[in-house]
């Protein structure tokens, strides 16, 4: 017998929303369409797309990478493997980074995003502070690509550059505030190795060590290359603020603190 839209959903064994998200994708309708044409069949090839994609899904596969894309601060960010895909979370980030550039009065404050995979980040903050000079980097050429074409498709003026954090702005003039959401899970967390994570790039998730030498290697490269009355916002690990509070602390950074994400866990620290 033929598949209908009805068969399909009631067969699959993804849970329903993600199912209906997977064939809204493969027939490039919105989902008030699968629910009027429930009783359509469909055509071989739209089942045999559907088929494949859930049976990756099936097999582990993240969301956001089949669809090709996440919704980060009410945009759509195209995502692929190898960039991160951006968390809800980070969205703290962005609001605090935002915030701080329009107090400042600045007429034009120069952003820094250090490790801006997608680019969710930067591009995010140069939409909603059109006066800002956004700056990001990476170190991974495929998370830059992936960047710049999201810019290109929000319309968004940022300069990208590939390098290791602070290598890849030698030479340019000093910042108002640096961002970053840095690899902070331990190289030994057994997280890495559980759901979307085993799919996601390595090196954007664990800095290879303890957690926390990224945002050591952060914290330490600031002060030369902050303006002053600049700012440094870091995202960070649940049980890591405390430990990154002391190392802005410890490096002259004053007005240090941390703020709770909407699970409230500190997420975010800077100074
Ligand atoms: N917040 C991510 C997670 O826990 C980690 C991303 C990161 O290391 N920056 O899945």
């Amino acid at each position: 017998m033929a598949d209908t839209v009805r068969r399909l959903l009631a067969s699959c064994r993804l849970p329903r929303l993600e199912t209906q998200m997977l064939l809204q994708h493969v027939l490039q309708v919105p989902r008030s369409w699968l629910i009027a044409h429930d009783t359509d069949v469909l055509e071989p090839g739209t089942v045999q797309r559907f088929q494949a994609l859930a049976d990756s899904r099936l097999a582990g596969q993240p969301m956001a990478y089949l669809l090709g894309e996440r919704e980060f601060m009410g945009h759509a960010f195209s995502v692929a493997p190898g960039v991160l895909i951006p968390r809800p979370e980070t969205e703290l980030l962005v609001e605090t980074a935002v915030q701080h550039i329009n107090q400042s009065g600045l007429a034009a404050p120069r952003v820094l995003d250090l490790g801006t995979g997608s680019g969710a980040v930067a591009i995010s903050i140069a939409l909603a502070c059109p006066q800002a000079q956004v700056f990001a980097t990476d170190i991974s050429p495929q998370a830059l690509a992936v960047a710049d074409g999201n810019a290109g498709k929000l319309g968004a003026r940022v300069e990208f550059s590939c390098g290791n954090w602070y290598d890849a702005i030698v030479g340019q003039p000093a910042f108002d505030i640096i961002v970053s959401n840095p690899p902070y899970i331990s190289a030994d967390d057994a997280h890495l190795g559980q759901g979307d994570l085993r799919f996601e790039p390595i090196g954007a998730l664990t800095d290879g060590a303890n957690g926390l030498h990224a945002l050591e290697t952060i914290v330490a490269g600031a002060p030369a290359r902050l303006a002053s009355g600049g700012v440094l916002w870091m995202e960070h690990g649940w049980d890591q603020a405390s430990a990154v509070r002391k190392m802005l602390q410890d490096t002259g950074f004053c007005r240090v603190s941390s703020l709770q994400d909407l699970a409230g866990i500190e997420r975010i620290t800077g100074g």
